[in-house]
């Protein structure tokens, strides 16, 4: 413990959980270190549009001081969304944007910039994987880093997604398929490239859906669309085709078999996209998905709560980050920082796991039902 800047904190995982928790702790005056495995903050794409929720992620901004700067990037148009016939493209329902009461869209490249704009210079230390934690007699905890070298904190919070290096030093909890896959594409310039499709979608997302598939497709800033199809089937569902996931053509062919008899326009999105495909087999934690605490070490966002995408993770870890950095820069110790974030934290996660397992059976529903 250094008297001056507090507890000796260190973050791992620069995602939008952990770096709301540095943001908001440095905001107080503390002190705190983040690791990352990537090399750098372009490394990759950072993935599609997230819409911010007033009560979880906007709320977390606004700890943040950063409420404005997120109005000013945001696309509140990009609320609106649209549900299919798949047999035929018609409208089944539409909601435009202010119904949905205030959930803002924004390019998830964009919140992650944000938030790396918003920290001191040098907070992130890139690529610097971690490989594991060890919980150490006196309370603090050890950081073991793939690089061979070891440094030791007095709070270690894995902030490090999924597949959570941190996570096993408290929970032997891993990861399960779901069942379902998403295969992700997108297309450039939709509005002159792709006029159809830009009518199809609109500002926001349409989703279409048959037995055990469907389609989603969502503007993203830019003019971008980012597609994902999804459907239920065996992690391995490619290795069974016999298809190399690397092979366009044939993933193509593939899915577009798997789509017959939908309507063409939303087969066009299989189609014309200008990118490939990636698959993104989807994992979750069980549900309820706890832990007996341990000093010096936690958990917040994918890695304590990995669930469905139903539109809850990265807003629920952001508010996490927020909550864990209240807690450190309001309770006396770490440790009493640790079990009153832990005792919000860890309800309120099975709650919306179990939701979102729901949204994930109602988003593409089993082939029986
Ligand atoms: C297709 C899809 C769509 C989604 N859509 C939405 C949505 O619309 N709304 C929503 O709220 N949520 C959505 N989610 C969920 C959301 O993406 C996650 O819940 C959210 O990103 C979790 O944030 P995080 O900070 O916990 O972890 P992550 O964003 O996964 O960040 C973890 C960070 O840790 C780093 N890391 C990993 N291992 C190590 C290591 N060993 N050492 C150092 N660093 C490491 C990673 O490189 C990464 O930077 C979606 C998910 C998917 C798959």
């Amino acid at each position: 413990m250094n008297p001056s800047r507090g507890p000796r904190i260190a973050i791992v995982g620069a995602g939008l959980g952990g770096l709301t928790c540095a943001r908001v702790l440095q905001q107080h005056g503390r002190s705190v270190a983040v690791f990352e495995r990537e090399a750098s903050a372009d490394a990759r794409p950072q993935g599609g549009t997230l819409d911010l929720h007033a009560d979880t992620g906007q709320a977390a901004l606004r700890a943040a001081g950063l409420l404005d700067r997120f109005h000013a990037l945001s696309r509140p148009e990009g609320e609106e969304w649209r549900v299919l016939d798949f047999t035929d493209a018609a409208v089944l329902a539409q909601q435009g944007p202010s119904a949905t009461g205030g959930r803002p869209e924004i390019d998830r490249g964009q919140l992650r910039g944000l938030l790396l704009d918003s920290i001191t210079e040098g907070t992130v230390s890139w690529d610097r994987a971690v490989s594991g934690v060890v919980p150490l007699p006196d309370g603090t905890c050890r950081m073991l880093l793939d690089d061979g070298t070891a440094e030791d904190f007095d709070l270690v919070v894995g902030a490090d997604g999924a597949w959570s290096r941190v996570r096993p030093a408290l929970s032997h909890a891993a990861p399960r398929y779901t069942g379902v896959t998403f295969v992700e594409t997108g297309f450039d310039h939709c509005d002159t490239r792709h006029p159809d499709l830009a009518r199809l979608v609109g500002n926001g997302s349409m989703l279409a859906k048959g037995a055990g598939r469907s389609l989603v497709a969502q503007r993203n800033s830019n003019g971008h669309i980012r597609a994902y199809i999804a459907f239920r089937a065996p992690e391995d569902w490619h290795l069974a085709a016999g298809i190399d996931l690397g092979d366009r053509s044939a993933v193509r062919t593939h899915l577009l078999a798997m789509f017959d008899g939908w309507d063409e326009s939303l087969r066009d999105l299989l189609r014309n996209s200008d990118s490939g495909f990636i698959n993104r087999s989807l994992f979750v934690l069980p549900t309820p998905h706890t832990w007996a605490h341990v000093p010096g070490v936690t958990l917040l966002g994918d890695a304590a709560h990995l669930m469905p995408p139903a539109g809850q993770g990265a807003n629920l870890a952001m508010l996490d980050g927020a909550d864990l950095a209240h807690a450190l820069v309001t309770e006396p110790s770490v440790d009493d920082a640790l079990r009153a974030y832990e005792s919000i934290m860890l309800p309120r996660s099975i709650e919306a796991a179990t939701g979102s397992a729901q949204g994930l059976d109602r988003l593409v529903p089993a082939a029986t039902s």
